[in-house]
């Protein structure tokens, strides 16, 4: 496999200014993409704003010979993202890669979270990245090629005490992926989610010195960076931290049919160990790879097949 470049290509990364964003950005440019540098400049719970980040990011990156322009949209506000999308094809005529990577947390047990933390961080997290990528799909569509990144989290995946509502929006990524992979395909745009693990300011009181001088987000770039390339895989789930990563999957167990008199709260209880067992666990093609399964299933226990 050839080196990964990005000459030519157009990129958009938002929550740009620091972290995680920050890297993603820088290491685009490195290998010759132009970059927006997206970024509200807020702090961790969402509040205040500021375009000092997404400007020196900017410079930094006019500093190594590359290009880019700052934008501050709030990913949360469509008026303001098509504002940013527009600002990227007056300058540059393309949008190749989509970076969403913004991101706040408000973090609170579910009995004490206000339902405006809730819908916030819903706002910015899901609702933001849906913005972006439906300003840039039709452009993508056009070009026959794009390539877009969700990020979600292992807080999404697979649950962190005190983020309900940070972890129902880091899932609502993969649902969004994999609709978004299959409606892009025919163009020619890949749809993938990273879920990093990072020493930046959002986990900065989490970690003790040495796990975070390993967990710097550079660590984790590469793995956008091929997530985002030419021969990008499309509905990956890519877990990257410290150098690691790995694939995280959705399957679903062969399971059992009850029919007719049989089908029962009490045989779903007697068989829950039978319904639960990963022996035979298969990876499902689309919703309608289940209905398929399950009437299947049906006819074939009713001889009807
Ligand atoms: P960070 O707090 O260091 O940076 C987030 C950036 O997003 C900030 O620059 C902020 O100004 C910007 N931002 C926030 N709301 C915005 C909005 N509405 N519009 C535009 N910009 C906005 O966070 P990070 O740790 O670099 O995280 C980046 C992404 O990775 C986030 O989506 C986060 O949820 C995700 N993530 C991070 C970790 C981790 O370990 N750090 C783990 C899992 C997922």
């Amino acid at each position: 496999m050839g080196a990964i470049d990005f000459k030519g290509r157009v990129a958009i990364v938002t929550g740009a200014g620091v972290g995680l964003g920050r890297s993603h950005a820088l290491g685009l440019a490195a290998r010759g993409a132009k970059v927006v540098i997206n970024d509200l400049g807020v702090s961790r719970d969402g509040t205040g704003t500021s375009s000092e980040a997404a400007l020196s990011v900017v410079e930094e990156i006019k500093a190594m010979g590359g290009e880019a322009i700052a934008h501050g949209a709030d990913v949360s506000d469509e008026a303001a993202v098509k504002d940013m999308v527009a600002q990227a094809m007056a300058a540059w005529g393309r949008i190749d890669i989509c970076v969403n990577n913004a991101g706040i947390l408000m973090d609170k047990t579910f009995s004490k979270m206000e339902m405006s933390a809730f819908r916030k961080v819903v706002d910015v997290h899901l609702i933001g990245t849906a913005n972006v990528a439906h300003a840039c799909w039709p452009i993508m569509r056009e070009q026959k090629y794009g390539r877009i990144v969700l990020t979600s989290s292992a807080s999404g995946l697979y649950g962190n005490f005190g983020q309900s509502n940070y972890g129902a929006a880091k899932a609502a990524m993969l649902g969004l992926m994999n609709v978004l992979h299959m409606e892009g395909a025919r163009d020619n745009i890949r749809v993938n989610t990273l879920a990093p693990t990072a020493a930046t300011r959002m986990t900065a009181d989490l970690l003790p010195p040495e796990a975070q001088e390993l967990l710097a987000p550079e660590t984790i770039t590469p793995g956008l960076l091929y997530l985002v390339s030419e021969d990008a895989p499309s509905q990956v789930i890519l877990g990257a931290g410290a150098g690691s990563y790995a694939e995280t999957r959705v399957y679903e167990t062969q399971g059992i049919t009850l029919i007719g008199d049989e089908n029962t709260p009490e045989a779903v209880a007697a068989q829950f160990d039978q319904i639960r067992d990963d022996k035979t666990q298969e990876q499902l093609d689309g919703a309608f790879g289940q209905t398929k399964k399950y009437a299947l299933n049906a006819a074939q226990a009713q001889g009807l097949k």
